[in-house]
């Protein structure tokens, strides 16, 4: 009898739980035009479909206050886990209250959100990546001019990388070895903008910059047209990061050092399991925590990956994030 009613009692759960558990997320991403922004969503509402989720999609294209609006009508649309990608980390805790007052949980996705009443961040451990970012720059060269290429002011990342970057580089400064002899920050994290940026940066410097430590491959992209201008793309030092394909091609072709290789299906699926999981009120399993001017987020930091000429076969290519023919043309 008693087996009779657990299975009975497991079917009305299954029941229900198709019928009314169906965990509905927002995800509201700064920006798909970026290739690595289409990665995750595609890997994120893969899986969070096979949990049985249904995922609605928004991206603001760096703008602040469409992300906003987007944000709300998320809310107004009923959803109970909110996944954001804030375009500026700084400005979202008014529209984070609302959807507390309305029960929805947030899951803050690769950057954090300051000042909020956020529920989980997960990210990979981006001030490591600023640190494997300058390890590569400063092992082939550890003194001379390095300008450094900053990424969009207000996302918190970029000030995370910033700091991973000195933890390698101000040590030579102090040493004389290295000089710094630019400082700037790309808004959006727009190609253009590091075009301009480092054209500047060159004209002001007569072209004489040894190292440029770009803090991703968008950033990377602008910055090695400015050289290639000036004919010194390949022999400045550059660094990136998402190894997106063009920059992978730039890495095989020497015009750009590194970038940094961030396993995104890994990210974005745990972030569909986690969403799933806050849906469905529970805890999800952490391994870190940031504060984020307001409390202690709980957080799952992932690994990053160095990636230069020598192991982008071993990398990015064994791992199917791309394939050998689209690489090596
Ligand atoms: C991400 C990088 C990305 C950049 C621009 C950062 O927050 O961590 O992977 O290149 O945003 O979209």
């Amino acid at each position: 009898m008693k087996k009779l009613i657990t299975l009975l009692c497991s079917a009305l759960v299954c029941l229900s739980g198709a019928a009314f558990a169906e965990v509905k997320i927002g995800m509201a991403i700064d920006d798909l035009r970026l290739e690595r922004w289409q990665k995750d969503r595609d890997f994120f509402v893969a899986k969070a479909e096979e949990l049985g989720a249904k995922v609605f999609v928004q991206s603001s294209n760096s703008n602040e206050q469409a992300q906003i609006s987007q944000i709300e009508n998320m809310i107004s649309r009923g959803v109970d886990v909110l996944v954001i990608i804030p375009y500026n980390g700084q400005v979202l805790a008014n529209v984070i209250a609302e959807a507390k007052a309305e029960g929805i949980k947030v899951l803050a996705y690769d950057r954090l959100i300051n000042n909020a009443e956020i529920d989980f961040y997960l990210s990979f451990d981006n001030e490591r990546v600023g640190e494997l970012q300058a390890q590569a720059l400063v092992e082939r060269r550890d003194s001379g001019k390095f300008f450094l290429m900053g990424g969009s002011p207000v996302d918190n990342n970029a000030h995370l990388f910033r700091k991973g970057q000195m933890n390698v580089i101000q040590p030579l400064v102090d040493a004389g070895q290295v000089q710094i002899v630019g400082d700037q920050w790309a808004e959006g994290w727009a190609a253009e903008n590091a075009l301009k940026i480092m054209e500047n940066a060159l004209t002001a410097n007569d072209n004489d910059i040894d190292v440029v430590v770009a803090s991703n491959d968008s950033t990377a992209g602008g910055a090695i047209q400015a050289l290639d201008a000036q004919g010194l793309a390949g022999k400045v030092l550059i660094s990136g990061q998402d190894a997106d394909l063009a920059a992978i091609r730039r890495v095989v072709a020497g015009t750009q050092t590194m970038t940094i290789y961030k396993p995104i299906q890994m990210l974005a699926t745990t972030a569909a399991e986690i969403a799933v999981e806050l849906g469905a009120g529970n805890q999800p399993e952490t391994n870190s925590s940031l504060n984020n001017g307001l409390k202690d987020v709980p957080a799952y930091l992932l690994t990053p990956i160095a990636v230069d000429k020598d192991n982008v076969d071993d990398t990015v290519i064994a791992d199917g994030f791309h394939k050998k023919e689209d690489v090596y043309q």
